[in-house]
C-alpha cells in the first residue's frame, strides 16, 4: 500500500507521517498526518499531540516521523502541545524497551511516565519560570564584594556558586524581589526566562558530614565514577548505606550530572528529604511523590526532564522521568515490593534501573540490608558487583535477638509476660520500645459464638477486619465497608467475638498497661499523609521514653536512636504460606524491624514471639541473620526450579463468571503449548485460582510459565498477547505479569 501524506496537499512534497504512542490498550503505534500548518521541521519526536481517537481526543506522544504508512486513510492530528520535546531520545528508547519487555501497550507506558497534569495535555510552558543570572560584570566580582549590603552579598555569593537561580527558589531562601532588583539595577544580574525549577523544599540547616569508615570508603571506591556498572550493596541495617548514596550522588553532581534516587513508597518521608536537602543546599532537588498536587508534580517532573533539577528522588514511576544529564542511579531498599507495579503495566522499577543505567552508560547501585533473592543471585553469579557493609556505622552494635515461645504460655492480649516486663523496664530506663504488629484495625475477624457466623466480604474471598475506632467492618482488599454490628446478622445473638489482634486492640491494651508513657500507633489509619507520620514520630525523635506500635510502616527507614527494644508480636506469618516468596518477605520484614533496635549508642534487644520457635527457617534467620537465611532459600529455589533461578511470568485472567476466566486460560495454555510444548526448559502450571480467589466481585486465575531463558518466555508472551487482543469478551480482563512478584 503505502499511501503517502503529500496527497493531503499541506506538506508540499515533504513526506511526513506522525507515528504516535496513544494511551489505549493496544500494543502498537498509530499513524496520523501532521496538524494543518506544521512543516517537517516543526515535528520532533518527544512532543505531545492531541489526536482524535474514536469519539475522543487523546494526548499522544510522537515517537517517530516516517515517510510511509501501511494505512490507506490517515486522519490529521489535532494540535501540537509542545514545541520542545519533553521526552528525549534515550527516554523514548527506554520506554519502548520496557513496553516490549513487559508486553505492555507503549501508549500506556508513556502515560504512566507522565504526571497527571501533563497526561491531561497541559502545556509545559505553563510552568516556565524567571531565572536570575549574573552578567559578565557580575561574574567578575569576588565573593567578598557588596560587603555593605548583606542580603545582596548573599545573593551574589549564591549566584557565583550556582550560576543561576529561579525566582521561586530565591523567594524560598528569603532573597526577595528588592534584593534581586538591586543587583539587576547595578547591572550585575539579569532576569531570563527558562524552564521550570522544582518546587522548593522546606529549608533545613546543613548537617555536619561524617567521616567515612573504611568499609564505606571501599564501597565508594569500588563503584566506578562513570560508565555502566551494576552493584549490589548488601549492608546491614544502620551500616551507613544512606551515607554511601549521598557520597555517590555528590560525585555525580560534581561532575555536572543528575542523580536519581528511587525509594520505596513509604520511604519518601519528610525525614529522608530533609537529610538530602541538608546535604545538598546548593543543588536543585526534585521530589516526585504522591503527596504533591498535580501542578507541583508536573513542575518537579519537567524540571527533571529539562535537566534543571540536579537530584531526582522518587518512588517507582520516577524511573520513567527523562533525565538528560543522568550520572548515577541509586535504589534504596531494593528488595521492597513497591518497586513492582501490581496493576496496569506491571513493571519493576528496580529491574528497569539496571536497563536504564546500561542505556545511559552510568553506574547503578542497589542497596538493602535484606536484598531480594533476584539481586542476590545476580551478585553471587557475578552479573552485579557484590559490595558489603558488615558493621554498623558509628558506635552502634548489632542488636541481640531472642525467641519467646508462645505456645504453652499464658498470653495477655497476645503478649507473653516476660515481653511485657521487658517493655516496662525499657520505658522505666527512659528508653523507647517498638512493637511490631503487621495488621491494622482492631481484629482481623468477627464471629458469632452461638452460630459460628463469620463476617465475610461480600465481594472477596476474605474476612472483614473490625475497625473499632471508626466503628466499621472493612475489607482490606476491595475497601468495602459496613457499620460495625452489635448482634449476629444470622441468629441475632449478642455473643459476638473479635478474634485475633490488630494495632488498635494492642494500642488499647498497651495504653492500659503502661499508663505513664505515651503509646504511638503508626499504621495507615493514623498516617493519612506523610506529614502526619512525621508529626506522630516527633516525640520519638525527641528521645522521650515512649512506646511505638505499628505495622510495616515502622519497619523501614526510620532512624530512632533511642529505640532499644523491638518486639515482634508474631513471627509466624510467612512460614506456612502457599506463596513461595512468603518466607523471603517474612525474613526481610523481621530483619528490617529488628534493625530498628539499638541504632544509637545504646545496645538493642529484639524479642521475637513465635509458636514454632524450633522452625529451621526461623532458627536460621534469628541465629545467623538474613544473609545466611537468603542463601538457604536460594538453594530451595534451585531445587524447585523457581525464580531467581528461572524466569517466570504469570498470565492472569479475571471475570465475574469464574468459568470464563478459567476457560480463557485453558485455551491460552493450549495455544501456547502448541507453539512450545512443555520440556525441561519450559514449564506450564495452571490455570489455578489466585491466592485471593475472588476480589471486588471477580474470580481470578492464572497460568504460571517458567523458563530457562527469558528470550523464549518473551516470544511466547508476545504471541499470547496477539492471540488475546482478539478476545471479544469485554467482561473478562487479562494481563501478562512478567517477573511476577505476587501470586495473590
Ligand atoms: P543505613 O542506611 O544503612 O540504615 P544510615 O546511613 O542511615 O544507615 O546510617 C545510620 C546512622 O549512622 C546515621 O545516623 C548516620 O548519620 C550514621 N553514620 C553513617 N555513616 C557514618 C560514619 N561513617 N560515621 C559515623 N556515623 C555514621
Ligand atoms: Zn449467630
Ligand atoms: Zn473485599
Amino acid at each position: 500500500m503505502g499511501v503517502v501524506a503529500d496527497e493531503s496537499g499541506s506538506l508540499q512534497g515533504t513526506v511526513a507521517i506522525l507515528r504516535l504512542a496513544v494511551p489505549v490498550p493496544l500494543r502498537r503505534l498509530f499513524d496520523y498526518l501532521p496538524p494543518q500548518g506544521l512543516g517537517a521541521d516543526d515535528l520532533r519526536p518527544g512532543q505531545r499531540y492531541l489526536v482524535p481517537f474514536g469519539s475522543r481526543d487523546l494526548v499522544a506522544v510522537l515517537v517517530e516521523v516516517v515517510a510511509e504508512s501501511p494505512l490507506a486513510e490517515l486522519k490529521p492530528a489535532g494540535e501540537r502541545i509542545d514545541r520542545q520535546p519533553i521526552f528525549d531520545t534515550r527516554s523514548r528508547q527506554f520506554l519502548q524497551w520496557a513496553a516490549d519487555y513487559y508486553q505492555a501497550p507503549v501508549g500506556e507506558l508513556y502515560a504512566a511516565a507522565l504526571p497527571v497534569a501533563l497526561r491531561k495535555g497541559k502545556p509545559a510552558d505553563h510552568w516556565a519560570e524567571q531565572w536570575l543570572e549574573l552578567t559578565t560584570e557580575g561574574k567578575g566580582l569576588p565573593e567578598t564584594a557588596l560587603a555593605r549590603a548583606k542580603k545582596q552579598q548573599e545573593l551574589l555569593q549564591l549566584l557565583l556558586k550556582t550560576n543561576r537561580q529561579s525566582r521561586t527558589a530565591l523567594n524560598a531562601r528569603g532573597l526577595n524581589a528588592p534584593v534581586c532588583k538591586a543587583l539587576v539595577e547595578r547591572k550585575l544580574a539579569r532576569w531570563v526566562s527558562g524552564p521550570t525549577a522544582p518546587p522548593p523544599l522546606e529549608a533545613v540547616e546543613p548537617q555536619p558530614v561524617p567521616q567515612l569508615n573504611d568499609e564505606q570508603r571501599q564501597v565508594i571506591d569500588a563503584v566506578p565514577a562513570s560508565g555502566f556498572s551494576a552493584s549490589l550493596l548488601e549492608g546491614t541495617t544502620g551500616s551507613g548505606k544512606t551515607e554511601v548514596y549521598l557520597r555517590l550522588m555528590a560525585r555525580a553532581l560534581n561532575q555536572g550530572n543528575q542523580a536519581l534516587l528511587l525509594v520505596p513508597e513509604i520511604g519518601l518521608t519528610p525525614q529522608t528529604l530533609r537529610r538530602i536537602a541538608a546535604r545538598f543546599p546548593d543543588f536543585r532537588i526534585a521530589a516526585l511523590h504522591s503527596g504533591l498536587a498535580d501542578g507541583e508534580r508536573a513542575r518537579a517532573w519537567l524540571s527533571a526532564a529539562s535537566g534543571v533539577a540536579d537530584i531526582v528522588i522518587g518512588t517507582r514511576s520516577a524511573i520513567f522521568t527523562p533525565l538528560p544529564r543522568l550520572g548515577v542511579i541509586l535504589i534504596d531498599e531494593e528488595h521492597d515490593g513497591s518497586f513492582k507495579q501490581q496493576d496496569g503495566v506491571r513493571y519493576s522499577a528496580r529491574d528497569l534501573s539496571v536497563v536504564l543505567a546500561k542505556n545511559a552508560d552510568v553506574p547503578v547501585l542497589l542497596g538493602s540490608a535484606t536484598p531480594s533473592l533476584e539481586s542476590l543471585h545476580n551478585a553471587l553469579s557475578g552479573r552485579y558487583q557484590h559490595l558489603r557493609l558488615r558493621h554498623r556505622a558509628g558506635n552502634a552494635r548489632p542488636p541481640e535477638i531472642s525467641v519467646v515461645p508462645t505456645l504453652h504460655q499464658p498470653l495477655q492480649e497476645g503478649f507473653a509476660p516476660q515481653v511485657l516486663r521487658h517493655i516496662g523496664d525499657t520505658l522505666n530506663r527512659g528508653e523507647q520500645a517498638l512493637v511490631f504488629i503487621n495488621r491494622r484495625g482492631y481484629a482481623p475477624a468477627l464471629t458469632c459464638d452461638d452460630c459460628g457466623w463469620l463476617a465475610d466480604c461480600p465481594h472477596c474471598s476474605a474476612k472483614l477486619t473490625l475497625h473499632r475506632r471508626s466503628r466499621h467492618l472493612r475489607c482490606h482488599h476491595c475497601d468495602y465497608r459496613m457499620r460495625e454490628v452489635t448482634s449476629c446478622p444470622q441468629c441475632h445473638s449478642r455473643n459476638l467475638n473479635a478474634l485475633g489482634a490488630g494495632t488498635e486492640r494492642s494500642e488499647d491494651f498497651l495504653t492500659h498497661s503502661f499508663r505513664n508513657f505515651p503509646v504511638i500507633r503508626v499504621d495507615r489509619d493514623t498516617t493519612a499523609t506523610k506529614q502526619a507520620l512525621d508529626k506522630l514520630l516527633e516525640p520519638a525523635r525527641n528521645g522521650e521514653p515512649c512506646l511505638l506500635l505499628g505495622t510495616q510502616m515502622l519497619a523501614k527507614g526510620h532512624h530512632l536512636p533511642k529505640v532499644t527494644l523491638v518486639v515482634i508480636q508474631d513471627a509466624d506469618g510467612g512460614l506456612f504460606s502457599a506463596d513461595f516468596r512468603a518466607p523471603e518477605r517474612m525474613g526481610q520484614l523481621l530483619e528490617q524491624v529488628a534493625g530498628r533496635a539499638g541504632r544509637g549508642d545504646l545496645p538493642g534487644h529484639v524479642l521475637v514471639q513465635s509458636r514454632y520457635p524450633e522452625h529451621p527457617l526461623l532458627q536460621l534467620l534469628l541465629n545467623r541473620g538474613y544473609g545466611a537465611f537468603a542463601r538457604q532459600l536460594m538453594e530451595e529455589r534451585k531445587i524447585a526450579q523457581l525464580p531467581p533461578m528461572r524466569a517466570m511470568a504469570l498470565v492472569r485472567a479475571e471475570c465475574e463468571e469464574p468459568r470464563w476466566a478459567e476457560e480463557f486460560l485453558a485455551n491460552a495454555r493450549n495455544y501456547l503449548e502448541a507453539l512450545a510444548p512443555s520440556s525441561p526448559e519450559l514449564q506450564y502450571l495452571g490455570p489455578v485460582p489466585a491466592l485471593l480467589e475472588r476480589k471486588s466481585g471477580r474470580y481470578r486465575f492464572y497460568i504460571q510459565i517458567t523458563a530457562d531463558r527469558r528470550g523464549l518466555l518473551q516470544q511466547l508472551l508476545t504471541r499470547f498477547c496477539q492471540w488475546a487482543e482478539g478476545n471479544r469478551n469485554r467482561r473478562l480482563r487479562w494481563a501478562v505479569d512478567m517477573d511476577a512478584q505476587e501470586l495473590s
